[in-house]
């Protein structure tokens, strides 16, 4: 293939309790400007970092899950650049040269939805680093504003940087490469990467064998894909017209939906990197326990086990896309439903009426109970409801009112058996004919025709009633077709 695409992605430990290096939240969101600061993430003279067991667990739980050569001692190095909103004019990370990354020479595996095909995508290295602040551009954003903001709430939030080898080869699997990584992450609790600015990536992107392109900070899958594939283009055309691409770094405009050159990137030997003197090696075995402990988990090992249940590929994909949908399912299966079935009404239905709703699909309280749904599931199975009916009528309501019980949705009421067996054969008289014909299995249709008519009602009909009657309707040749 021509082209070659590495990534460096970094997440944000969203899920760990501090920051990197002092017992501030790692968590910054809704909290008012320079609340969520203390002397050691200000950068205050004399204030010395402590690193924090939280992220150091999370980063050894997600190099294991990438199945990371792990150091003995996490090793922190001091990497000088001078930024308003780096108060200490040093980011504190991790450099090969100084001691080894939290991990070295990974993989990832993961299922790719497009092709249905398992992927392996090598890691070359990850570090644990601390973010910096953030730059806030009042009225009309960087280009226009008279000043600048400094919020220090994000300095010293963990950051995983997870560079991958130059392997991927295209824009397509670049983006699918990262939603599996971020799912995967996701699972073992280290971020929740539907949080605003939870995760950011560069790019970068050679055709041809050619100098390599980095695009820097793009902040979703879907501009990920768009900027890769305007930069293929733009080299290529380059290419065509007879110019050279040269090595740069650029910058992605979402609203344009290009890529343009950035300011000059200092190089590697101006960061003037050394190790962190603040900090002494911090070994790696004392927290395996606790790191292993978060791996139960696994999107990928999940997915397998629905599959072996007999779940669909596509609804078992979309179950381990939504957790609280995958959870749902994993509780009612105990309470008697059927997995299959199940499946296919959370995953398909009730994530579509969900959905359609507007409803947060990933707030367990918008999803209705587990015992109603092996409650229902069980309905279908005996022949009290059919499936269409939930679909229609149960699904629905329980979408905008999860905890309503089923009791206050299903109908009150008895069908008269009879009635609704005429109805049902006039209004099903292809399957009347095939039935007629010798297609034993027409009946069925017919059935639910009958059933589904009582239940639009909002009356309860037994199923084997109205199949007696028109058994009987059938065989006393009254019926004119
Ligand atoms: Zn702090």
């Amino acid at each position: 293939m021509h082209v070659k695409i590495g990534l460096e992605v970094h997440v944000q430990l969203t899920e760990s309790r501090t920051k990197l290096f002092c017992g501030c939240k790692a968590n910054y969101r809704g909290m008012k400007p320079n609340t969520n600061v203390c002397p050691v993430c200000l950068g205050l003279p004399g204030a010395l970092p402590v690193p924090q067991k939280d992220p150091l667990i999370l980063g050894i739980a997600s190099s294991i899950v990438m199945n990371c050569r792990l150091p003995g001692k996490v090793v922190f190095t001091r990497k000088h650049y001078f930024y308003p909103d780096l108060p200490k004019n040093y980011q504190i990370t991790q450099y090969k040269g100084y001691g080894t990354p939290i991990c070295l020479g990974g993989s990832l595996r993961y299922l790719d939805p497009d092709e249905w095909e398992w992927r392996e995508v090598r890691i070359s290295r990850i570090n644990l680093e601390e973010d910096p602040g953030r730059s806030v551009y009042e009225e009309g954003g960087i280009m226009r504003s008279k000043y600048v903001l400094i919020d220090l709430n994000r300095s010293g939030v963990p950051l995983l940087e997870i560079v991958t080898e130059p392997v991927l080869k295209s824009a397509r699997e670049a983006r699918r490469f990262v939603e599996a990584l971020l799912l995967t992450l996701e699972y073992i609790g280290v971020t929740n990467p539907r949080l605003e600015g939870a995760f950011r990536a560069d790019a970068n992107v050679s055709i041809y064998g050619g100098e390599r392109v980095e695009i820097k900070n793009i902040g979703s899958t879907l501009d990920l894909e768009k900027a890769i594939n305007y930069e293929i283009l733009r080299q290529e055309k380059l290419i065509e017209f007879g110019g050279k691409v040269i090595r740069e770094t650029r910058h992605w405009d979402p609203i344009k939906g290009v890529t343009r050159p950035l300011r000059h990137k200092e190089e590697e030997s101006e960061y003037l990197y050394m190790p962190e003197p603040d900090i002494p090696p911090v070994p790696i075995e004392p927290l395996m326990k606790e790191a292993m402990a978060r791996l139960k988990e696994t999107p990928w090992r999940r997915f397998e086990e629905l599959s072996s249940m007999g779940i669909p590929r596509e609804q078992a994909w979309s179950l381990i896309q939504t957790r609280p949908a995958l959870e749902l399912l994993l509780m009612a299966i105990p309470l008697g439903g059927d997995p299959i079935l199940l499946a296919k009404l959370i995953a398909i239905d009730l994530k579509g009426e969900l959905k359609k709703a507007g409803r947060n699909l990933y707030h367990r309280d918008n999803w209705p109970s587990p015992k109603t749904l092996a409650q229902i599931s069980k309905l279908i199975d005996v022949g009290s409801i059919n499936y269409d009916y939930v679909k229609l009528n149960v699904i629905p309501k329980l979408a905008s009112n999860p905890i309503l019980s089923l009791e206050e949705i299903l109908p009150k009421g008895k069908a008269n058996p009879k009635k609704l067996a005429i109805i049902a054969v006039n209004l099903s008289r292809k399957a009347v004919k095939d039935y007629l014909k010798g297609r034993k299995r027409a009946l069925e249709y017919i059935v639910g025709v009958g059933v589904s008519m009582a239940l639009s009602k909002g009356l309860s009909i037994d199923p084997r009633e109205i199949r007696n009657e028109i058994l009987k309707l059938l065989k006393s040749n009254k019926i004119n077709i």
